[in-house]
């Protein structure tokens, strides 16, 4: 038997590239891969790289250019770049780095198997196509591995809603849901590995509309389906649109016994100036009603949520209302950016704000988030929560896990394996997780 090609994937930005990431180890594993965690025993590397704030190409240069020695050193080595800045920059990276092999955009994952083989004849390789057939489909071949027990599973992909500030629906291109029957057929298999909670993944998740076996079904249909599969303990998704949350999926969050009490539903602005010019077609007040009718649904859910500051024209006043909606909505967890000027989207041409000014407001919304985090970790303190564990602590006899909140978990007890969901009392809560005490012995 030959002896296997080592492969090293960098993946930047979000889950959706975490999940691509694996499967182009599984369709390169086809052509003799194994993965590797190093670069420097590599016979090919991919970066799977992000585009979704400045810099992200600039960035991207400079990792290639540290392979230069490498590549001087095996002249087979071959270097690829997958991922949104492959689709945004296409032709451009090969010509400002020559040691690249090959470009492939996160439509065309499918066709890595014939483009590494294109490499292998000396021939560069390019494809940022958004081709008709399904990437999904030919990449279905996961190997049977075990693995560990949460697992990413992208349902959508794309997005046709352009907010002004967004590259998601160039590089990413329009809204694109995959048939249930595949999902359900990928999650049965990722179960039969030892999976036992799934994320479903989406640019716009909560806008899923695959096809069903009676005509296309929502999102809150799918959970259901697979609220159904044995052994799935867990079910969450990500990233959701305010616009999209339908009755049926609100609904879901309170009656669903495997669909975990949290929600990522960003927002962006509390001010509807602002989001009016980021194109967000939802109100503050909106937002506000919709978050009352999910925790109507399911009063304990824990919320997430995105924010940008230092929009274009955002104004002190602007800053404060959204200061003033965080103050309401209290996220258990969120995300904060500073406004990142995107080449080629709307906003870009818009007069921007004073880059302190956007740094002091981004500081003072990043303390009252921390704050709220803060206080929703600490009042799980006397609780019981259900941790499904997945890795050992750095502590003698730790195991860590998490809670159906989403909060990391530790826990030092004998006979907990990765994999089991248990019962814990939380006793105590730190600066980022809960320490609790065992209090079931069997799932
Ligand atoms: N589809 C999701 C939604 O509409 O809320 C968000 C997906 S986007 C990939 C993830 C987050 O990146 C956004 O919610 C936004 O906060 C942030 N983001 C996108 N473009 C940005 C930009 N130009 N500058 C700063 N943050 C940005
Ligand atoms: Fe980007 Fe999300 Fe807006 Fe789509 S809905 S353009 S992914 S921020």
């Amino acid at each position: 038997m030959s002896e296997s090609k080592k492969l090293f994937i960098k993946t930047y930005g979000c889950q959706m590239n975490v999940y691509d990431s694996e499967r182009m180890a599984e369709a390169l594993g086809g052509q003799g891969y194994v993965e590797t965690q190093s670069a420097d025993d590599a016979d090919m590397i991919l970066l799977n790289t992000c585009h979704i704030r400045e810099k992200a190409a600039e960035k991207v240069y400079s990792e290639l250019g540290r392979f230069k020695g490498l590549k001087a050193e095996k002249p087979d080595l071959k270097i690829g770049v997958a991922g949104c800045v492959a689709q945004a920059e296409g032709e451009e990276i090969m010509r400002r780095q020559p040691l690249v092999d090959l470009v492939v955009g996160p439509q065309s994952y499918h066709r890595l198997p014939e483009m590494e083989a294109k490499t292998r004849t000396g021939a560069k390789a390019l494809d940022t196509d958004f081709p008709e057939e399904d990437k999904f489909e030919k990449l279905k071949n996961r190997p049977k591995a075990k693995r560990g027990p949460t697992a990413f599973l992208t349902v959508q992909e794309g997005c046709d809603k352009f907010c002004a500030f967004c590259v998601v629906p160039y590089t990413r291109g329009a809204e694109v849901s995959r048939p249930a029957d595949r999902i359900i057929r990928e999650a049965q298999d990722l179960v039969d590995r030892g999976v036992r909670e799934i994320t479903l993944l989406g640019q716009n998740v909560n806008a899923y509309h695959g096809a069903g076996p009676n005509g296309d079904i929502t999102l809150a249909s799918l959970i259901w389906e697979l609220n159904k599969v044995d052994g799935l303990e867990r079910i969450r998704f990500t990233t959701s649109h305010p616009n999209d949350m339908a009755d049926d999926l609100i609904e879901a969050h309170g009656t669903c016994d495997k669909l975990m009490p949290y929600l990522h539903l960003p927002v962006q602005s509390g001010s509807d100036r602002i989001l009016k010019r980021m194109n967000r077609s939802h109100t503050a007040e909106s937002y506000l009603r919709l978050i009352e009718r999910i925790r109507a649904a399911r009063p304990d859910i824990v919320m997430s949520g995105d924010f940008i500051v230092g929009f274009p024209e955002e104004t002190e006043e602007d800053f404060q209302a959204t200061m003033d909606l965080v103050e309401q909505v209290k996220y258990g967890y969120a995300y904060s950016f500073k406004y990142s000027t995107r080449p080629g989207t709307p906003a870009a041409e818009r007069a921007q704000v004073d880059p302190d000014a956007a740094d002091d407001r981004l500081q003072r919304l990043q303390a009252l988030i921390t704050r709220h985090q803060r206080e929703i970790q600490d009042s799980m303190v006397g609780r019981t929560v259900r941790v499904l564990f997945e890795k050992t602590g750095r502590l003698e006899g730790q195991m860590v896990g998490k809670s159906e909140y989403l909060h990391s978990v530790h826990v030092k007890a004998r006979g907990i394996e990765v994999g089991d969901l248990r019962e814990v009392r939380i006793t105590d809560s730190g600066a980022n997780s809960l320490a609790g005490e065992l209090l079931s012995f069997g799932d």
